[in-house]
């Protein structure tokens, strides 16, 4: 009962895995949270202090579960990771509400239920929140607009939180990563050939020329999560190759 807890949305693959499994070589027992219990499976098998629920961050019942059952097994929350996203792809003229609904309910919706309900728990630890944003909330890309916003908000989000949970020596901090090598660019719903012709075409423009890996934004979540960090509140730090500056 006594070990730190970190709750994970997103941990099953990409980022979310990578920082799953540095979180419990930190020494944190690790809660993860996805849709898909293969990959769930598969990413528990990283360290033994990692478990997993089976909860869709969009689904406010599947959110309740996942902070009952922190709750009830392990009797407290230290780190709560906002990793879960999805990008899918549509150029603006072809948006659909329900496009707009479908990344907003994941990326903004979820993210605001999972943190509202983690706060009870978040306040007895004085314990901190990461929010997984993205280089796109600042420097968007065509094709991505939606995409784009809701990391926008994540980012105005944060500093509020920062602001609004200080008091109870909550911190909140962003992470925006650059381009990741990750398996969300297959979900786009763009070809192969696209989704080659784009990862290239970002390559030239990131300074350090190349995409970031998983374990490069990890290193920095850990960072933020640790008591190394103990004065980084309403901060967002890049992970992006000098993509942003
Ligand atoms: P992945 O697709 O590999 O990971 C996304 C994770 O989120 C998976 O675990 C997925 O599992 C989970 N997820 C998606 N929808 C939901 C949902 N409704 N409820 C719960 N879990 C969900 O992508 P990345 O690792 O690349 O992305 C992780 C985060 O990093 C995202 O927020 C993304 O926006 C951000 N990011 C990524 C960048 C990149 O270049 N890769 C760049 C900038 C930001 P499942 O589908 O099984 O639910």
């Amino acid at each position: 009962m006594n070990k730190k807890v970190a709750l994970v949305t997103g941990g099953s693959t990409g980022i979310g895995a990578a920082i799953t499994k540095q979180l419990a070589i930190d020494g944190f027992h690790v809660v993860i949270t996805g849709r898909t219990e293969k990959t769930l499976k598969q990413s528990a098998t990283q360290h033994k202090n990692i478990s997993y629920i089976v909860a869709d961050v969009s689904k406010p019942t599947d959110v309740q579960k996942a902070i009952k059952n922190v709750k009830d097994t392990h009797g407290r929350l230290d780190i709560l990771i906002n990793n879960a996203g999805i990008a899918p792809s549509l150029p603006f003229e072809q948006v659909t509400l329900e496009h707009f609904d479908t990344i907003y309910n994941t990326n903004v919706r979820g993210l605001v239920d999972i943190t509202v309900n983690a706060i009870p728990l978040l306040k007895a630890s004085k314990g901190n929140i990461v929010n997984i944003s993205s280089v796109a909330g600042d420097k968007p890309l065509p094709g991505i607009s939606i995409y784009s916003s809701t990391k926008g908000a994540i980012n105005t989000l944060t500093k509020v939180l920062a602001k609004e949970l200080a008091p109870y020596g909550i911190r909140v901090n962003a992470v925006s990563p650059g381009p990741i090598e990750t398996p969300i660019f297959d979900k786009m719903g763009m070809t192969k050939e696209e989704i080659d012709h784009m990862a290239n075409a970002i390559s030239q423009t990131v300074p350090l020329k190349r995409f970031g890996s998983a374990e490069e934004v990890a290193g920095v979540v850990s960072y933020l999560a640790s008591d190394k960090a103990s004065y980084v509140t309403g901060s967002q730090y890049y992970v992006d190759g000098g993509y942003g500056a």
